[in-house]
């Protein structure tokens, strides 16, 4: 099927609309027509520098409408409505043990470009075109997509902002409630004002967690956070002491902590923020190189435990319904972030990220 698809051919970009041919499904795959997809900072990280093969179509935050089903899909039918997520293999130890984001077969199946056979769904008049970005390749007007990583949402939903649920969104709500075990009682300190940040504030305010706080520099974020429930908010550059701060609003320290900036001394501040028994989150993208900047001794005397965490520990099937229950709910109000854009202004989009007047772009087909 001719498709247009947004076609990454060197690192650092830019992102071309191409036209390319998307293949039919194949056993146990579904083509879906994109109706939205989100910009999400891998997509960036993977344009400038991470090693995915090139030429590539990315985008992880698709959402749409199933277009074909190839043999084996017994879930999905013509005309359903669907998120897709990230990709994973199902049968290893850690898919067998609800725990499918640390999949051992993550990486080649997220970042590899291809399918698990080697072909690849995506050419351009017989050329090769790298595909199955997460299991979608979602920048592009239509996607192939495993059964496995799609989920099915109600039709009344408003599809074309659903997307980030499938990666961004679920990430931080999900480093909040699977991850951190966030719940009435507990509070939570948050690095980061972005989505994954703020999604997390939303899904902690949800189940009635407090005191929550915020630390991010971008004013409208902290407004932002205020508004979807932040107990206190705090600007990092202004000068004041964060770790006295937090300390102050939350009785002396935070239940959990949350990391989105990936920023060695920032980690460190969280990690010191932590009460005893007290337990820090990490999603940031750091330099390669970087190492965790915490006292050892400053750890255990406390029993601070370490969580790196992927997609939010979440099981997107069973974890997308139930932020789309709490969307419904009033409690999740997660379309606050998001901002549209003409799929044909994707770079515009992107742009609107990196500079952080939008803090979540979504692609509209
Ligand atoms: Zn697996
Ligand atoms: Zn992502």
């Amino acid at each position: 099927m001719a498709a247009t698809a947004a076609v990454v051919r060197q690192a650092g970009g830019p992102l071309n609309l191409e036209p390319i041919e998307v293949a039919a499904p194949l056993s146990g795959e579904v083509r879906v027509r994109m109706v939205g997809v989100g910009v999400c900072h891998t997509d960036l990280v993977c344009r400038d520098a991470f090693p995915v093969p090139m030429p590539i179509v990315l985008g992880h935050e698709g959402s749409g409408v199933v277009e074909a089903v190839g043999s084996g899909v017994s879930g999905l039918r013509v005309g359903d409505h669907v998120v897709l997520s990230f990709n994973a293999c199902g049968h290893c130890h850690n898919c067998e043990h609800e725990a499918a984001a640390y999949c051992h077969q993550f990486m080649p199946l997220n970042f590899g470009g291809q399918r698990p056979d080697g072909s690849s769904a995506l050419s351009q008049r017989g050329e090769r075109i790298h595909g199955n970005f997460f299991g979608q390749s979602s920048f592009a007007t239509y996607a192939i997509a495993r059964e496995s990583n799609t989920v099915r949402v109600d039709a009344d939903l408003p599809l074309e902002l659903l997307g980030p649920l499938g990666c961004g969104i679920q990430t931080g709500a999900g480093a909040a409630l699977n991850s951190l075990g966030m719940k009435a009682g507990l509070s939570l300190a948050i690095f980061g004002g972005g989505a994954v940040g703020l999604s997390a504030l939303m899904a902690a305010k949800a189940v009635g967690a407090g005191p929550l706080i915020v630390v991010e520099p971008n004013a409208s974020r902290r407004a932002l956070a205020t508004e979807l429930g932040a107990d206190a908010v705090i600007d990092p550059k202004a000068g004041a002491d964060v770790l006295a701060v937090i300390r102050e609003h939350a009785g002396g320290g935070v239940h959990r902590a949350f990391d989105t900036t990936g920023i060695p001394a920032v980690i460190a501040t969280a990690a010191e923020a932590l009460l005893p028994n007290g337990l820090l989150g990490l999603v940031g993208v750091s330099p390669m190189d970087a190492t965790l900047p915490v006292n050892i001794m400053s750890m255990i005397m406390r029993g601070i435990g370490i969580k790196a965490i992927l997609e939010g520990d979440s099981q997107p099937q069973v974890f997308i319904p139930r932020l789309l229950q709490l969307y419904r709910e009033g409690k999740f109000p997660f379309d606050r972030l998001i901002r549209t854009f003409p799929f044909e202004h994707i770079e515009a989009a992107i742009h609107a990220s990196e500079d952080g007047s939008v803090i979540k772009s979504v692609l509209r087909f």
